[in-house]
């Protein structure tokens, strides 16, 4: 099975390497070489949508399924904020630490030192036979001191549902297990295997 992901995060890629670990990956840059795609939906579904239909498009290869993933962070004491513009919360072009100290920052000026978030992932496959999006979620809490050098993004401030460490903290495969791609990757694959 040969899936081109609609993305470039090497976090992300990494971690759906190891998901699909039997199949061959490929991010869609290796096949295209950079390629602008805006991401101007409301939700993640619309974005993932956005991002695999758009690599789909590009590639004119009619047996290809294109994978995308739309993810992020909300925070309820925050009107859900980051959500969608989790990867661009300080700004356009920001570093993922940049926009980890946004939130910190954001977090602390509530006074509270830790609350409640959940990451959610949308994933969005297409090829010839359709298009499809599906969703998984991971619940638990921010701190305000980030902890731990793993995963990437904001997981040195996130603390899973059932744990006292972050997912800087935690094994890798402990996040493999809860994350709300896993999750939500788990759903794709009997989509994935039947457009292929
Ligand atoms: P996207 O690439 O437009 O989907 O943006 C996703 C952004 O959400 C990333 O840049 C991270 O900031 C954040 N994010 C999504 N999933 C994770 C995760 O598993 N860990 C940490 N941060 C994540």
């Amino acid at each position: 099975m040969r899936i081109i992901l609609a993305t470039s995060n090497k976090g992300k890629v990494r971690e759906i390497r190891e998901l699909f670990a039997h199949e061959e990956v490929i991010p869609f840059t290796d096949l295209l070489g950079p390629l602008e795609i805006e991401e101007n939906g409301d939700t993640f579904a619309d974005n993932a949508l956005i991002k695999a239909r758009t690599v789909f498009e590009a590639l004119q290869d009619d047996n290809a399924v294109v994978v995308s993933d739309d993810s992020g962070i909300s925070v309820p004491l925050l009107n859900n904020e980051p959500g969608i513009y989790s990867a661009r919360y300080a700004g356009e072009g920001a570093s993922d630490r940049q926009n980890l100290e946004k939130l910190v920052r954001k977090l602390k000026e509530t006074g509270f030192s830790a609350t409640p978030a959940f990451y959610t992932a949308a994933v969005a496959v297409v090829g010839k036979k359709g298009e499809y999006v599906v969703h998984g979620w991971m619940h638990g809490q921010i701190i305000d001191t980030p902890r731990g050098d793993d995963g990437f993004g904001y997981d040195p401030i996130f603390i899973p549902e059932g744990y006292d460490q972050t997912l800087g903290e935690l094994d890798p495969k402990i996040k493999r297990e809860l994350s709300h791609r896993s999750k939500a990757l788990s759903l794709a694959k009997p989509i994935i295997n039947m457009l292929m």
